[in-house]
């Protein structure tokens, strides 16, 4: 199984003093849904690019599946792990087509379930017969929030066995957080789930909370 595995973990930047990481823990078992949280800047966004071996680590390691990600293709890794982030950027002009950008094998009814999920099957229809988005120069255009929704559509269409949510809910009004989140778990019942976020109302949609604080993992709260 894909159980992800962090030991006495130390990380600095390069040409940096502080630790982001300073002997941190953690261990998660593949299906598991974990709530991370921490101040802005405490390191969760570095931990997620560890997973994918970016950088060089100066002590402890991350297993995944069993093998070291320092001893893992980047290829391999991102086969595995699928990240729908905040610093996502649009390719290409229509929603459809960043959607098989992503997963080129994916259905039409695929790609509809997907936008289901993220709430943006409104955004579509409300657009013209057969354009599906609004072309310009600059290609799609979407709000913050739609283009984070787009992004959480894309890497659940790669259906990875693990995925990494970066504040999957910023921005959205709490109906529309509440049905996405609820959707989003009834997709993926045995897909593991990191979400960061620091809204609460996401966090009752997850098994377990750590906290990211002082370059450790603390744990914050566990479901009954
Ligand atoms: P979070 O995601 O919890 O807000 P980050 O992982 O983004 O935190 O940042 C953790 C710390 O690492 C911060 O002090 C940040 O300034 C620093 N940092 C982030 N990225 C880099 C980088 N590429 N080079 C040097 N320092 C960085
Ligand atoms: P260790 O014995 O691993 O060095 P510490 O002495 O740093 O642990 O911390 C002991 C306990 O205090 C931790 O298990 C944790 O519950 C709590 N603790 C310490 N620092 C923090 C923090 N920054 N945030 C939350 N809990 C903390």
């Amino acid at each position: 199984p894909y159980d992800l595995e962090i030991h006495d973990l130390c990380f600095s930047y390069p040409n940096t003093g502080a630790y982001v990481l300073d002997h941190a823990n953690l261990m998660v078992r593949q299906g598991e849904k974990l709530g991370i949280i921490g101040p802005s800047g405490a390191g969760k966004s570095s931990l997620i690019s560890l997973l994918f071996n970016f950088w060089p680590v100066q002590g402890g390691s991350i297993v995944f599946g069993g093998v070291n990600v320092s001893a893992t293709d980047a290829e391999t890794l991102s086969s595995l792990i699928s990240v729908a982030s905040q610093d996502f950027h649009l390719f290409t002009a229509t929603l459809r087509d960043n959607l098989l950008l992503a997963a080129p094998q994916a259905s039409e009814a695929d790609m509809n379930e997907a936008l289901r999920i993220v709430q943006l099957t409104s955004f579509v229809v409300a657009l013209p017969e057969g354009l599906d988005t609004l072309v310009g120069n600059e290609g799609l255009r979407l709000s913050g929030g739609q283009a984070r929704r787009l992004s959480i559509a894309q890497a659940l269409l790669r259906r990875t066995p693990w995925l990494v949510l970066d504040e999957p809910t910023e921005g959205l009004d709490d109906a529309t957080e509440q049905a996405l989140m609820k959707a989003l778990l009834a997709a993926c019942p045995r897909t593991t789930i990191l979400c960061i976020s620091h809204r609460k109302s996401v966090l009752p949609f997850m098994d377990r909370v750590v906290r990211l604080e002082g370059g450790r993992l603390w744990p914050e709260g566990e479901k009954t």
